[in-house]
């Protein structure tokens, strides 16, 4: 561990702002992580820049942390700097049909914003616990609705401190994927482009949505969402299913038997437990139908696995 860089971010931030050996496990969905090795959460663009230039000057290794749903730590953590773009920069506003967000706010309260507005276009993202951010990298979607649907423009900043706004045109959205993502852009806020609609409506639609993701989901259960991505032509779920995997464990990491598309952590599963159990699905799988999956879950820190995450 850097201790200089610990000095350093005192000085910008102030004390008691850097969480220094903060365990992953309480930033994730997945509740599974070991420590990271400095923790800090980002208050303004300004602050950013700053701890962007500490960490370029230090050859710190650093992380973009949203909501942490789609994320899979390491139980040895993370050997660099976490830098959490959350709850310190969640502001969001409409104006007419265009909603203003800063990367950090969740999307279900944007979805909301939204509704109280009558704006619509979002209802699908309500159910997706993740922040604005995260939803741009991996062009966020659920029920037929994607991300890039309602995307105007994005304003990012590069590693090196260059802001750039980037219209949807320029951002290659497709599926789970973005110039964002490739070019490990950080999302500082975004333009979203709504329309008038019927307040009642859209308060339905968002209802029935939300029924659905807990009839269907084991959102009961600590988890990353979908493990796996949607191979071309097939549902992992139904792959996973076919290969006699419902409910299949490795320690405390289990394919759902709600959701064979999800792995749940049933209590005290370690990232060592998650990661072996996507070996074993994906070998089986691969057996059983000739599909290779791929991880849909981000993957942080040191694995044995060889589970090549995106
Ligand atoms: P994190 O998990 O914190 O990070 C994921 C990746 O995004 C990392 O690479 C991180 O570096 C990067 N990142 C985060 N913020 C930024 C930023 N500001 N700038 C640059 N990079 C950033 N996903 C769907 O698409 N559809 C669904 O229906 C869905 N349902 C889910 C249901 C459950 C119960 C759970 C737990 C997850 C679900 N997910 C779903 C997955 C997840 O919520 C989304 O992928 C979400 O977009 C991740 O956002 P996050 O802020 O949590 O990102």
């Amino acid at each position: 561990m850097n201790s200089e860089i610990g000095s350093r971010f005192r000085e910008l931030l102030g004390e008691g702002r850097d969480l220094a050996g903060e365990p992953m496990s309480r930033h994730t969905t997945f509740r599974i992580g070991g420590p990271a090795d400095h923790f800090l959460v980002i208050r303004s663009e300004e602050e950013l820049a700053g701890i962007l230039r500490i960490c370029r000057e230090e050859e710190e290794s650093c992380f973009i942390l949203g909501n942490g749903s789609n994320l899979l730590v390491s139980d040895k953590g993370f050997r660099g700097t976490v830098i959490q773009i959350c709850k310190g920069m969640n502001e969001v506003r409409t104006e007419g049909e265009m909603l203003y967000a800063q990367a950090g706010a969740l999307l279900s309260g944007i979805a909301r914003t939204a509704m109280g507005a009558s704006l619509t276009g979002l209802e699908f993202a309500g159910g997706i616990p993740g922040t604005l951010g995260g939803a741009v990298v991996m062009n966020a979607g659920a029920y037929g609705g994607e991300l890039k649907d309602v995307l105007k423009e994005t304003v990012v900043m590069t590693m090196d401190g260059r802001v750039l706004t980037l219209p949807v045109s320029a951002l290659e959205m497709t599926y789970r994927n973005s110039l964002v993502k490739r070019e490990g852009y950080i999302v500082l806020r975004a333009v979203l482009a709504l329309k008038s609609g019927d307040a009642r409506e859209i308060t339905g639609i968002m209802a029935e949505l939300s029924a659905k993701r807990s009839g269907k989901q084991p959102l009961e259960f600590p988890s990353a969402g979908s493990t796996f991505k949607r191979p071309e032509g097939f549902f992992a779920g139904k792959l996973i299913e076919e290969a006699g995997l419902r409910g299949y464990r490795e320690g405390g990491a289990q394919v759902s038997e709600k959701h064979c598309g999800f792995v749940i952590n049933t209590g005290n599963a370690t990232a060592h437990d998650v990661a072996a159990l996507i070996k074993s699905v994906q070998k089986r799988v691969y057996e059983n139908s000739g599909v290779k999956l791929e991880p849909e879950v981000k993957f942080l820190g040191e694995f044995e696995e060889d589970v090549c995450g995106s």
